[in-house]
């Protein structure tokens, strides 16, 4: 189990002192999906990349904490009582990604020359050895062994401290894109090259799926998709958090894709806060009768 808590975060432009985020209170856990909404410009972004670390923003006040309770990560890592709250905002982006946050790119760059499988491969272990720098006890190192060769090699076996080789790998990404009912042809393909909109969409679910973070950030994945495509992105969002306990914060301007992946705690940010939070009934609401209420309500009215 993991918890995401955000407290009092004040953010503002990193080049600048454009105040965007003014003290949002929001807290994430495993295994709970949480929709934030909230009218364009009111922030939702710019939570989603200061949790990631973004360097464009700039944290002024407030703790961005992630607490983890046992076998968080398996059987292979001992968390130590010091080592239960971490406070993301001294930590790097990748190891905030290592400890379990995952936060999907609005728009991944296409690499030439890089199959999915790949680049799949390659960000999980990324992840591993950053994990393995975070948990290691300092008189515990082990001297690292260059494995040359091994990348292309289709040898079976693990390689080195728990890097997961070709044939592993395999194995965990067909069974991942079953689960997401995927077209195995997508592996094969190079990273993004011609990828539609839902495609790349479904690729960030992927990814998801393969690094098996504790909290997900989603940002739009429902922008641009068609019935059928949301559909499919919506299967895989909600497998995330059945078959993996992933933890969800959906961020989404519109009610749609809630009616497929159903909250259990909706949020409305307005002009950097959490301005009002409530069930799924709320999202509804906000469907009928748009944000406006909520501002009246906050704000009073004349
Ligand atoms: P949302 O995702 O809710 O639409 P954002 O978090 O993207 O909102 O943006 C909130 C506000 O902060 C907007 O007014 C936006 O123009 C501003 N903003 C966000 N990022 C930057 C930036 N890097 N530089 C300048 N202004 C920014
Ligand atoms: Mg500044
Ligand atoms: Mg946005």
């Amino acid at each position: 189990m993991a918890r995401l808590e955000l407290r009092n975060l004040h953010a503002e432009v990193a080049e600048g002192d454009e105040k965007i985020l003014e003290g949002v209170d929001l807290e994430v856990q495993s295994g709970e999906i949480h929709a934030l909404m909230g009218p364009n410009g009111s922030g939702k972004s710019t939570t989603a990349k200061v949790i990631a670390g973004h360097p464009a923003y700039e944290v002024t006040e407030g703790e961005v904490l992630l607490h983890l309770e046992d076998e968080e990560f398996g059987e292979d890592i001992e968390i130590d009582e010091d080592q239960r709250t971490w406070n993301l905002l001294d930590l790097e982006p990748n190891e905030r990604a290592a400890l379990g946050i995952f936060l999907g790119f609005q728009y991944p760059a296409e690499i030439e020359g890089v199959t999915m499988t790949n680049f799949l491969r390659t960000a999980l272990n990324a992840k591993i050895e950053e994990r393995e720098e975070l948990f290691e006890d300092e008189e515990g190192e082990e001297a690292e062994e260059e494995d040359e060769g091994f990348e292309n090699s289709p040898m079976e076996g693990p390689a080195d401290d728990g890097e997961v080789g070709v044939a592993e790998f395999q194995g965990i990404l067909q069974e991942k894109m079953e689960q997401l009912e995927m077209d195995e042809k997508f592996a094969q393909r190079y990273l993004n090259a011609g990828f539609s909109g839902g495609e790349k969409k479904q690729n960030e679910v992927l990814q998801a799926a393969i690094l098996e973070p504790s909290i997900a950030v989603l940002d739009e994945i429902d922008s641009g998709l068609d019935i059928d495509r949301l559909q499919d992105v919506s299967n895989g969002i909600n497998a995330l958090r059945d078959e993996q306990g992933t933890g969800i914060l959906q961020i989404t301007h519109y009610q749609r894709i809630l009616d497929y992946v159903e909250p259990d705690h909706v949020h409305v940010m307005l002009d950097g806060q959490i301005a009002k939070s409530g069930g799924p009934e709320l999202a509804e609401k906000l469907e009928d009768k748009g944000y406006d209420w909520v501002r009246d309500e906050v704000y009073g009215t004349a």
